[in-house]
């Protein structure tokens, strides 16, 4: 099965049936009487167009418009309910509620020249209980569908397109573990991809995952150009169990593995990424077993500053450090960069919107042994 066989306008059909109560796309159409030249209108009118609710579908007769609103279809999934620009109008967050009432969060970027990029959460809350993210502190409460995965990256080139800007870039970077809801992931990346919608080339897709050997091999097997990230945070399996549950069920041997066995069949290079938490992974002795370990392979490093968590244990690196840190890894040949910090002043790091708004007792969970 590959990304390319997914017909992006079931995915989003069906979805949206779903949220209607219907079984699927079919009956969907069924109960409006639609033909399937309007189900693609509609998702063409959403995806493409941009446009902001069925309402705005000029093309499609009225009393149709009217009943679709009034049975509750919606072209966006996700509502937004704060919306925060920093001080240096770079970066946008939003937080935004799902028909149930659960929340996710997702990022705007806007770099210097044309690029934009939004970072998206697959799942409401992450299962993966990593120490010092927000979001794994707060547990897991469910999968995001396809669409509401997607709708947080229309809503932000929605907003885009006011200025005549659009989306670039889309990392799943966001609340939750891409690869713990691989289908709708995909089901995502997918809709994100359609050349008759949102027509997002694989090559400017990223995901990231906390490291699940079993399904970055069905990654691999996708075949397709979207980029691969890795959570590794640490050079060996002491340091990295410390913080990271996930890495009791899959050591950094078994991890590594896998990439070098993706590298192999997709012949892409490998993203790690490597927060940078004071006296936990940043000493010269890390970043010296880190470049043997990433040496010699298609990988490329991106250490990650911290954004400190409310009530975390962790402060960052400071800049000096981080530069010494990457000089090593230079030195030793691994092409490695240092991540621009975008945000601060809003919050902008995973999760921390939410916790914000959030009392503190529903986010205090206790560090298990991930999933
Ligand atoms: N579950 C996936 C994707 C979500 S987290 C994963 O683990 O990769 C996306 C990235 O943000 C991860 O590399 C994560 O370690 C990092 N991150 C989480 N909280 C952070 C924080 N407070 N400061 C900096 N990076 C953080």
């Amino acid at each position: 099965m590959t990304l390319v066989n997914r017909d992006a306008v079931a995915i989003w059909t069906d979805d949206k049936a779903h949220r209607l109560g219907f079984a699927n796309a079919q009956a969907f159409a069924d109960a409006f009487g639609l033909k399937p030249y309007r189900l693609r209108q509609l998702y063409r009118a959403a995806t493409k167009e941009l446009l902001g609710d069925v309402g705005d579908v000029t093309t499609l007769p009225k009393e149709l418009r009217t009943e679709l609103t009034d049975r509750g279809f919606s072209f966006s999934s996700v509502d937004p309910i704060v919306v925060q620009k920093s001080s240096d109008k770079q970066t946008t967050k939003g937080l935004f509620r799902l028909y149930d009432g659960d929340e996710v969060e997702a990022v705007l970027m806007e770099h210097t020249g044309d690029r934009t990029t939004v970072c998206i959460s697959s799942q409401a809350g992450c299962a993966f209980a990593c120490a010092f993210c927000s979001t794994g502190q707060a547990g897991f409460t469910r999968n995001l569908t396809a669409t509401e995965i997607f709708d947080q990256a229309r809503f932000f080139a929605r907003e885009l397109a006011t200025r005549g800007r659009r989306v670039t870039n889309v990392v799943f970077m966001g609340m939750g573990e891409p690869f713990h809801n691989y289908d709708a992931v995909i089901g995502a990346v997918a809709l994100l991809n359609d050349g008759q919608g949102f027509g997002l080339g694989h090559r400017h897709i990223t995901i990231s995952t906390v490291g699940l050997v079993d399904q970055i091999d069905r990654f691999a097997d996708e075949g397709v150009q979207v980029n691969l990230a890795i959570s590794l945070h640490a050079p060996n399996d002491e340091v990295r169990s410390s913080f990271m549950p996930v890495n009791k069920k899959f050591s950094i041997d078994e991890l590594l593995a896998a990439c070098e066995r993706y590298v192999a069949r997709s012949k892409r290079k490998v993203f790690f990424e490597y927060v940078m938490l004071a006296g936990v992974n940043d000493t010269p002795e890390c970043a010296n077993e880190l470049a043997r370990r990433m040496r010699g392979h298609l990988y490329h490093v991106n250490l990650i500053p911290y954004n400190t968590t409310p009530d975390g244990p962790f402060q960052g690196t400071d800049e000096q450090r981080i530069w010494a840190f990457a000089a090593i890894l230079d030195k030793a040949g691994v092409p490695t960069t240092v991540r621009h910090n975008m945000g601060r002043d809003i919050a902008a790091a995973c999760g921390q919107l939410r916790a914000e708004t959030q009392p503190k007792a529903q986010r205090t969970t206790a560090v298990s042994s991930g999933a």
